[in-house]
């Protein structure tokens, strides 16, 4: 069985003389958190839009499946099976939990088929959300204003959001961002239940949940990758302890 769903090969991204991802190249596997970090202006959140088609690449080349979806719109990739969440979130305050689920939901539903009635595909997306909404955790706050819930649980409605798409590859930008720390241990806990049906990218700073949570590790510096491979043996990198880890981050 072929278990890298994403594979990423020398990725570059310029932006004037600035090589904000240089010649980066990644594989995600079902079943595996693959982690990137890397101090502010590391690249990190280029390399997430470019692996979602929100950048195109100068260079390199992204298969998705058995798919070259290189210079694809985000759109499609998102229809090829990739799901990602924005470091600021993105959801409807004046909408409930449950209606920002089924919004997003809709929007990958298939065209309507003529002998699929309005009333069965309302259904179907409605279990779509709702099955989103249980392994995000949040049935209990199904029927809440989204502006009504804590801020650790809107991260947790915008990765709802995203898994009512249906993908198979996650993209996460900093999901533990401004949260505490029970909110922080939900979102680890959450994480480590999606990894089993997902290839997952986790950009993160927070070290004690990438060391909780991470199966692969990469470690970028000025859009280049420094070090990738087992969180352990990453971490004892002594290229990676000057350059990184070795600072209080
Ligand atoms: P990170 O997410 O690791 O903090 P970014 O990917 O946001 O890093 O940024 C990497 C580098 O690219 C930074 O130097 C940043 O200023 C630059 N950069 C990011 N986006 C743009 C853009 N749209 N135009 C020009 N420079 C950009
Ligand atoms: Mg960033």
């Amino acid at each position: 069985m072929h278990d890298v769903l994403l594979s990423a090969s020398n990725l570059t991204k310029r932006f004037g003389g600035l090589a904000a991802v240089n010649e980066v190249s990644l594989d995600l596997w079902r079943g595996r958190i693959h982690a990137v970090i890397g101090p502010n202006g590391a690249g990190k959140s280029t390399l997430t839009n470019l692996l979602s088609g929100d950048l195109p690449p100068t260079t390199g080349r992204i298969v998705l499946g058995d798919r070259d979806v290189t210079g694809r719109s985000p759109q499609r990739i998102s229809r090829a099976g990739l799901g990602r969440s924005y470091q600021k979130t993105n959801i409807f305050l004046a909408f409930t939990v449950q209606e920002n689920v089924r919004l997003a939901a809709q929007s990958r539903a298939p065209r309507p088929m003529r002998w699929l009635s309005r009333a069965t595909a309302f259904r179907d997306t409605n279990e779509r959300a709702d099955r989103a909404l249980e392994l995000a955790g949040l049935t209990h706050r199904r029927d809440m204003l989204a502006a009504a819930i804590s801020h650790g649980e809107q991260r947790q409605l915008e990765i709802a959001m995203t898994l009512a798409t249906q993908p198979r590859v996650l993209l996460l930008d900093e999901p533990l961002a401004g949260m505490g720390t029970v909110e922080a241990e939900r979102m680890v806990d959450l994480l480590q239940r999606l990894k089993a049906e997902h290839a997952v990218m986790l950009v993160e700073h927070d070290m004690d949940a990438v060391f909780a949570l991470a199966d692969r590790l990469t470690v970028m510096v000025n859009g280049q990758v420094i070090a990738s491979g087992e969180p352990a043996a990453v971490r004892s990198d002594p290229g990676v302890q000057a350059a990184y880890l070795g600072e209080e981050h």
